[in-house]
């Protein structure tokens, strides 16, 4: 698909939803994408990415951000605390913060870097054991650890098992959002974007859709 569908998709599904298509920002997850492609999408004028390395957004979007102005790079992936420096450098958005431990890294790296990144909790809604995030049950004391060491925390996060259908995890997530109080939710990724989107999605992480398969599978 090309940029143009992705998003007239995404203008459909948020019109059908009842909602204005500028509640929904579409995260192009270019990660194991070659420069080529992301390429052609920046000179189609979209600014916005998901990266899911540390590593490989820093080698890639230094140059780019040169070139582009505007772009803005959101971190997708799982981060590590020994990261964190790094990724309060190169990202303006973490969609992954999933502890206490990284919570408390990031607010002195932010502090630090005089550099507040607004954040996303991700809950493992299917509490699957290899999957990053919170359980809904461990949600609310991470959110209460993270208001009260002022770190910006506007949406939640979440990917839903592989082989289920992910209504549920979109409605759980939307339901552990108004709980909350946080208005971001980023789900939806190139299969599910528009389901998400009728569950109130307001960032949806797109890849193969957009770009084609990944070259490099070993980036997933
Ligand atoms: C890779 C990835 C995406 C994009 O997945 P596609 O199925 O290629 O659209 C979205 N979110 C996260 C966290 C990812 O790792």
């Amino acid at each position: 698909m090309s940029l143009p569908e992705v998003k007239s998709r995404i203008e459909a599904a948020c019109r059908a939803a009842g909602r204005p298509a500028s509640s929904v920002s579409l995260v192009a997850a270019s990660k194991g994408q070659s420069l080529d492609s992301i390429w052609e999408v920046l000179d189609q004028g979209h600014r916005l990415f998901g990266e899911n390395r540390v590593q490989e957004a820093e080698r890639r979007w230094p140059p780019l951000r040169a070139k582009y102005p505007g772009v803005k790079i959101h971190c997708i992936g799982h981060l590590q605390t020994n990261k964190v420096r790094e990724a309060v450098q190169i990202f303006d958005v973490i969609h992954t913060l999933d502890s206490v431990r990284l919570a408390d890294a990031l607010q002195e790296e932010m502090e630090k870097q005089s550099r507040k990144l607004p954040c996303f909790i991700q809950v493992n809604t299917g509490e699957e054991p290899q999957k990053g995030g919170v359980t809904p049950k461990e949600l609310e004391s991470l959110f209460r650890h993270c208001r009260d060491a002022h770190l910006p925390v506007e949406g939640l996060m979440c990917i839903p098992p592989h082989h289920e259908i992910p209504d549920t995890h979109f409605a759980l997530l939307h339901k552990l959002a108004q709980g909350l109080g946080v208005k971001q939710l980023s789900m939806g990724m190139s299969a599910d974007f528009e389901t998400a989107i009728r569950y109130g999605a307001t960032h949806v992480r797109v890849g193969t859709a957009l770009f084609g398969i990944r070259e490099n599978a070993k980036a997933v």
